[in-house]
């Protein structure tokens, strides 16, 4: 015969797999017979097979126990026993959950065929009459067993595919999760829209457990609980860093069965649940925590800790949002101010005039304006230098921002110059504003200079919109005009725009 190497080198490939995933099983006999010249000729015909187990058992009551046991993967029985009825024997062997599929064959002294009949009908598979050849009962044995092991590895191997597959589609689920999740931050603008898309996402991952967001705050260096979903209960709304395990210790969560009912301090000690907290990290920098419970502290584990790694994923993508969204936020605050005086700048004091004159005109209001300078300036950065120029500037806008309300907006127009933009003021009210402003700059803003206090004056335009212009550009122009003449005056005043003649 020529055999075909490529199919040879196949089938041994496969074979070896196959014992690498199934560990090779040994033949199990047990023989269920009250003769003792019966149980020696059976031991002594398997006695040459290396790969076969010999068990027997004499008492038939005993017979399902000890099969219980020893796991055959064939069993020979005797039909006539003292106890028991050998039919009745098989009939149990069938019922019993451990032996239901385990070959069995029936050795007896009877030939009729209505009694192998009925042997066949009970459940058994296979007849030998007493007392069979040698070769034919280790064929059949060898037979039946091996048909057996079949089966049980089909078994295992579908019950390896089912566990598969479901392991698959949990996967499936989390991914669904994850990129919904990943979706709806992308769709965040604000923070606090953040929320209910990772509490979604936790609910979705580890549907039975409640839990928690806490965000560190900058401003009071603690921690902040900012959401919860289902029944969470947490003990602290704002808690220290050190009250977390997860955070200081880098504990995920302990063991449910070592501490069923551990929670960490920030959190309830509820009696009937167990708790885990992730920390919110990026870069070494810690922005919050996700707190999770379950009611049952050992389905924690069943909840919590197979999903770890999609749980952890989600906390990292959650740990670069709020970063994306503090860096936007951050850019977005740094795009209308002014670096060195923190007041608004020219940019947006132009989109702000505009916006307010809109609402004046729909409201049939007025917009007044405040255009402000520093008198003399250059001596002092001539006179003392640069630095000290620049203090004066924060000085005064630290000045005026104290002494007008927080919806009247304060801008930096350039240089040494402010402007002041206050909706729904009559222009008498205005100058008397402007004039306080100035008294205010006078007698208040003082800077310590080597032991000497130096003070500034400032001169002051003003102009009301529409009174001094039909838009923005006149209105700014009144009062620019209106802060010449306050310098042309002296300085240090306030001068109202004279009323354009019709
Ligand atoms: P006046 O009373 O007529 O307004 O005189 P002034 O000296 O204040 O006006 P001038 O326009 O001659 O000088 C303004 C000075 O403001 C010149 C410039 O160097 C200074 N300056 C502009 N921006 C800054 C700044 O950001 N920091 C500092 N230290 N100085 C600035
Ligand atoms: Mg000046
Ligand atoms: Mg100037």
């Amino acid at each position: 015969m020529v055999v075909n190497p490529d199919t040879a080198s196949e089938r041994m490939l496969a074979m070896q797999q196959r014992t690498e995933i199934f560990p090779a099983r040994r033949i199990t006999v047990l023989l269920v017979d009250d003769q003792v010249a019966m149980i020696e000729a059976v031991r002594r015909m398997l006695s040459t097979e290396r790969d076969v187990d010999f068990h027997f058992c004499r008492n038939p009551i005993q017979a399902i126990k000890m099969a219980n046991q020893i796991a055959p993967t064939v069993i020979l029985q005797d039909l006539v026993m003292p106890e028991v009825d050998g039919l009745t024997l098989v009939r149990y062997f069938r019922a019993n959950q451990a032996t239901r599929d385990v070959p069995l064959i029936v050795l007896s002294v009877k030939e009729e065929a209505h009694i192998k009949a009925e042997a066949f009908t009970l459940g058994a598979n296979d007849y030998m009459v007493k007392f069979p050849d040698r070769l034919e009962v280790i064929a059949r044995i060898r037979y039946h067993s091996q048909g057996y092991i079949n089966f049980l590895e089909r078994n295992e191997a579908y019950e390896r595919l089912t566990a598969a597959m479901k392991q698959e589609q949990t996967r499936a689920k989390e991914f669904a999760a994850l990129s919904e999740m990943s979706d709806a931050l992308q769709n965040c603008v604000s923070e606090p829209d953040t929320y209910v898309v990772i509490a979604s996402a936790y609910q979705k991952l580890c549907a039975p457990c409640s839990g928690c967001i806490s965000l560190f705050r900058q401003d009071t260096g603690r921690m902040n609980v900012v959401t919860t979903w289902g029944d969470m209960e947490v003990s602290l709304l704002d808690f220290q860093q050190q009250d977390c395990r997860a955070i200081c210790q880098e504990v995920f969560h302990p063991s449910a069965s070592e501490q069923p009912n551990y929670s960490c301090l920030h959190l309830s000690q509820a009696s009937d649940g167990s708790s885990c907290c992730i920390p919110v990290k990026t870069q070494g920098e810690t922005l919050g925590v996700i707190s999770l419970r379950c009611q049952e502290s050992l389905q924690l584990n069943k909840f919590v800790g197979m999903k770890e790694a999609a749980i952890f994923r989600v906390a990292d993508h959650y740990a670069l949002t709020l970063t994306n969204l503090r860096l936007r936020e951050r850019l977005k605050i740094e795009a209308i101010h002014d670096p060195l005086t923190g007041v608004y700048n020219r940019r947006y004091m132009e989109e702000s005039l505009e916006r307010e004159i809109l609402r004046a005109e729909r409201h049939q209001t007025n917009v007044g304006l405040i255009m402000l300078d520093i008198d003399h300036f250059k001596r002092f950065n001539d006179t003392y230098g640069h630095d000290l120029g620049d203090t004066i500037l924060r000085e005064l806008a630290k000045s005026v921002r104290a002494n007008l309300r927080a919806e009247d907006i304060v801008c930096r127009y350039g240089g040494e110059e402010f402007i002041v933009i206050i909706p729904d003021i009559e222009l008498r009210d205005l100058l008397i504003r402007a004039n306080h402003l100035c008294e205010e700059v006078r007698t208040s803003v003082q800077i310590l200079h080597n032991s000497q206090t130096l003070s500034i004056t400032i001169s002051l335009g003003v102009a009301s919109f529409p009174e001094h212009g039909n838009s923005a550009q006149e209105a700014l122009r009144a009062a620019d005009q209106a802060l010449y003449q306050a310098k042309k005056g002296g300085r240090d005043r306030a001068v109202a725009a004279s009323t354009p003649m019709i």
